[in-house]
Formats: C-alpha cells, structure tokens, sequence
C-alpha cells in the first residue's frame, strides 16, 4: 500500500513507522523532513509540506495524527489556537486533497481522543454514548472528527481513533511520569478515584493496523485497553512494578494553581470502553495495566 502519514515523526506515528516501512511505501508529512529521516531512516519519503501535493490519487491510504501536543504548555488563548489550528486546519487540507482526486484513496484513518467524552466519573462511555460537553478536549475532539469525517464517500471510508492515555516508554504521559514515580516520589493525584482509560502502545499500533487492513471498519474507534483503571490503581501499579513506595498525593489545587484549565486531563477522567474494537475482533495484547507495564519496563 502507498501510505500518506502525518504525525509520522511522533509518539504513536514513528513506532507505527516501524511496522510499515519495509512492507508499505510510506510518504510522511513533517514539518522537519531532515530531522524525519534522521529518526525514521531513508527507505520512505518525506515532505515538508501538503502544497507539494496536488491530490491524492497515488495514495492508498491517508493516516493523520499530527498536532500540537496537548499537555506540553499551559491553554492560553494563544496555545488553545495552536492545539486546534494544527489538527483543524491540517485536516482541513486533507479533506480537500481527498476532494481533488478523481481516485482517492480507500481509507482515511485519523486522530481523535478520548477527551471526546469529557468527564464522565465512573460511567462507563463507549463509541455509542451521547456526549454533550463544552469543555476544550471535547470542543477540540469533535470538530476534528467531523472535518475528518467529510472525506466519507462511496470511494473513502473514515475512521476516526478516540485515543486513550497511551503508555511507552519513548514518549506520552508515561514517559513524563516515570522520573517521579523511579524516585518513590509518585502517587495519585486529587482523590484517585477519576478514571485512567489507558492503551500499550503495541495494541495502539496494532489497532491502526487492524483498521487499516480491515475494509469494513468506519466511523470512530475507542482506542483503549478493556480494562480502564482508577488514577490510584495507576499510580499504584506503577509503583510496584518499580518496587518504590506509593506514599505521595498531589492534591488536585496544586495541579489547577500549576497547570490551570489543563489540570483537568489528570484530575478529570473517563471510564471508556473499546466497544467496537473488540466486537469487530480485535485481539488486545495487553488487557491488564500490570501486564503492560511489566512489558514496557522490563523491556528497557
Ligand atoms: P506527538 O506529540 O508525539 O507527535 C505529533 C506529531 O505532530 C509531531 O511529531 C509533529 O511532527 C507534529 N506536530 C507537533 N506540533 C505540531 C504543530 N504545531 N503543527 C503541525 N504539526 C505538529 O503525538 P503522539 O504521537 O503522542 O499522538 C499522535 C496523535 O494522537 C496526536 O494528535 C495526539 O493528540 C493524539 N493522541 C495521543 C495520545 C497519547 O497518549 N500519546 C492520547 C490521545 C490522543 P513534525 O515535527 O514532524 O511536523
């Protein structure tokens, strides 16, 4: 398959790279395409721009994960801009190209996450809830998908991946939290109790595949483990799986002080299940979070 991948040079994208390069013919989109071949290597092509790009005919398939890192600085006004515009706008482009091809590609598969559903408590949320929300994560989530879902046609199908915390080592909020937690100075946040709904980064990749190659996937996925745990489970699965104590709690004004809005992605949650994933015959490796993190951390 003739791949058009953007985010290729991310978290999820380069270990997705990894998977196709030898087997697909991949084009990544990166804003530094020397730095893209530094860190994918020279067997694909890279460009820096989607105006190279007059439509999308020679393209098999599209898969969109770049943006703005959601976590990495404080939602000013000016940051909120940059988090929509990059996935808004660039998404927007590609909807067009898929318009402008008289054979477009076959299946589009592009970013979403889990802050769709906003914060639900306990409830459990699958691809089928009703989600009325104003808050930036669910503003940001739905717009995305719906540009992304106008490329649905008779030739394109969509698919849009509402994302979890995904857990690595080489990157995300896993990659963040372990200097804490390798030096007992982790613990839970606010009162533990708000919903981690977290996925491996081998069954991310693994997921994308299975939509990639399975024709009659469309529409959104919840890309999460089976098995969505409490933050104070987290923390504490964690913690003994680096053999450090779990004493420490930050309490949740400190986060709302440090961080402000953005304090709600870690104070806040959502029990979401993979609904679809699952019914459609997707297999999880990692269903148990002790099972992922003993694989992560042992692999290092
Ligand atoms: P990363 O932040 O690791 O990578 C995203 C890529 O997007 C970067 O490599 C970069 O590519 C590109 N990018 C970054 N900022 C901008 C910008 N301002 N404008 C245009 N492009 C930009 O993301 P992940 O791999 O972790 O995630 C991929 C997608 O999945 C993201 O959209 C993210 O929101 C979503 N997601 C991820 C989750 C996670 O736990 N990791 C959870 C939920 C959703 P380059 O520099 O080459 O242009």
């Amino acid at each position: 398959m003739k791949i058009l991948l953007t985010g290729g040079t991310g978290f999820i994208g380069s270990r997705l790279v990894k998977h196709l390069q030898f087997s697909h013919e991949l084009t990544i989109l990166s804003r530094n395409p020397i730095k893209a071949y530094q860190k994918l290597g020279h067997n694909l092509l890279a460009i820096p721009s989607l105006k190279e790009l007059n439509n999308l005919n020679e393209y098999d398939a599209v898969i969109n994960l770049a943006g703005e890192p959601i976590a990495n600085k404080r939602w000013s006004e000016q940051q909120k801009k940059r988090i929509c515009d990059s996935r808004w706008v660039l998404t927007e482009q590609l909807v067009e190209l898929f318009a402008k091809s008289d054979q477009p590609p076959q299946t589009f598969i592009s970013g979403s996450a889990i802050g769709y559903y906003g914060e639900q408590g306990q409830q459990d949320v699958d691809e089928a809830s009703i989600i009325e929300d104003d808050s930036f994560p669910h503003q940001v989530c739905k717009t995305w998908e719906q540009i992304a879902l106008k490329a649905a046609n008779e030739n394109t199908r969509v698919c849009v991946l509402r994302t979890g915390v995904v857990i690595g080592i080489e990157g995300g909020a896993l990659a963040k939290m372990l200097p804490a937690f390798r030096l007992g100075l982790g613990g839970p946040v606010a009162n533990g109790q708000q919903q981690m709904s977290w996925i491996h980064i081998s069954d991310m990749v693994d997921a994308i595949i299975f939509l990639l190659n399975h024709q009659q996937c469309h529409g959104a996925y919840n890309l999460t483990s089976p098995n969505p745990v409490t933050n104070q489970q987290f923390s504490q699965a964690l913690s003994k799986q680096l053999n450090r104590p779990c004493v420490f709690r930050a309490p949740a004004w400190v986060l709302n002080t440090a961080m402000g809005e953005m304090a709600s992605l870690i104070t806040g949650g959502q029990k979401v299940l993979p609904k679809r994933l699952s019914n459609e015959g997707f297999n999880f490796r990692y269903k148990e979070l002790d099972h992922a993190f003993k694989e992560i951390l042992l692999r290092r």
